[in-house]
């Protein structure tokens, strides 16, 4: 079906839109096309992530109506500009900033500091629709041995790379993952990969501890007290680096009690600004190094180029298939709180 505005033929193509706070439709739209320095990715897949249940939720910052997801993949099939036309036909993964690449901030690698700093999927559209529109210098190629549904894994796999090259991960770290969520799971797959060992995880619901036993965690814990007692056998003098992966403010306090003198706490799970009691002399008298983790720039490549080499584990991970129709099924409440919901994913 084709429609006309503003005198061309524009073909409708459709997008899921977060209208408001808890309100989400299907909607037409025109397809997009790119300006020059832009490329167009058909999506083929696109992994729900749970910062889009916080979007809406109405827990970020952003201006609605939007249409949201930064965990796509697909395959180029237009650019603004003839000299970009080599990425015709590429399957494709991109990181989401978009920045000026020219002040100060860019110049020393601040990203998000950048003036006009905006993230794909939070203000510019996402990948929750049949094309999406990024800058062509954002595009990474997937590796054939990726397929499209692990390519939309990737860009959380850029956030474990990230966590784990903060965290200072060195061969024989000891290690202790609090949530096993996506990013608790990639955080695994990259220590693992990285020479951790002993590394302990704890999770509420045991679908994501049988996987995190799969992917070589060393022992699993569902309650804080086991992880202790495990901690306290396989970690005697205390564990090099601990990530807080959960979102679960209460959990930071445990991460800090666990993590051993001058070892490292990580901080990669977003706590929805709740505060947290907190003792400074718990982090200074033992010169722990508490660290904040929440941003991939720079590693979403690296992470495919791992994972397209076998090293990085991301099978399992999914474990709910949509098609966009299916928007209000894959954005219920209940669904995400599911037992065995770990992750979903658009097909297209
Ligand atoms: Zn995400
Ligand atoms: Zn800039």
């Amino acid at each position: 079906m084709n429609y006309r505005g503003r005198g061309t033929i524009v073909s409708p193509m459709q997008a899921i839109r977060f209208e408001q706070p808890g309100k989400v439709n299907l909607v037409e739209v025109a397809d997009p096309a790119p300006s020059p320095g832009w490329a167009r990715i058909r999506t083929k897949a696109a992994a729900i992530c749970m910062t889009d249940f916080e979007l809406l939720r109405g827990r970020h910052a952003v201006d609605y109506p939007l249409t949201p997801g930064h965990e796509y993949c697909g395959v180029v099939d237009k650019v603004g500009a003839p000299e970009d036309e080599k990425w015709l036909g590429r399957r494709v993964v991109a990181d989401n900033e978009i920045t000026c690449l020219k002040c100060g901030f860019c110049r020393r690698g601040e990203w998000r500091r950048c003036p006009e700093y905006r993230q794909i999927g939070f203000g510019p559209p996402g990948g929750y629709a049949e094309y999406v529109l990024v800058p062509v210098q954002n595009l990474h190629v997937l590796p054939g041995t990726i397929s499209f549904e692990q390519g939309s894994l990737l860009e959380p796999l850029g956030v474990g790379t990230a966590v784990a090259s903060i965290a200072g991960t060195r061969l024989g770290s000891t290690a202790i993952i609090l949530g096993m969520g996506p990013i608790g799971l990639n955080c695994l797959a990259v220590l693992k990969a990285s020479g951790a060992r002993r590394i302990l995880c704890l999770d509420q619901r045991p679908k994501r501890l049988v996987l995190a036993k799969s992917w070589g965690a060393a022992e699993v814990a569902e309650n804080p007290e086991s992880l202790k007692r495990l901690a306290n056998s396989l970690h005697p003098e205390g564990t090099d680096v601990v990530i807080e992966a959960s979102g679960y403010h209460a959990l930071v306090s445990l991460g800090i009690e666990l993590t051993r003198f001058g070892g490292t706490m990580v901080l990669a799970g977003f706590c929805k600004h709740e505060a947290l009691p907190f003792e400074p002399d718990v982090v200074q008298g033992p010169n722990r190094r508490l660290l904040g983790a929440g941003n991939n720039s720079g590693f979403i490549e690296p992470a495919a180029n791992a994972a397209g080499d076998g090293i990085l584990r991301t099978e399992g991970m999914i474990t709910h298939w949509y098609k966009l129709e299916d928007y209000h099924q894959a954005f219920s409440e209940d669904q995400v709180a599911a037992q065995d919901y770990i992750k979903g994913v658009f097909v297209f």
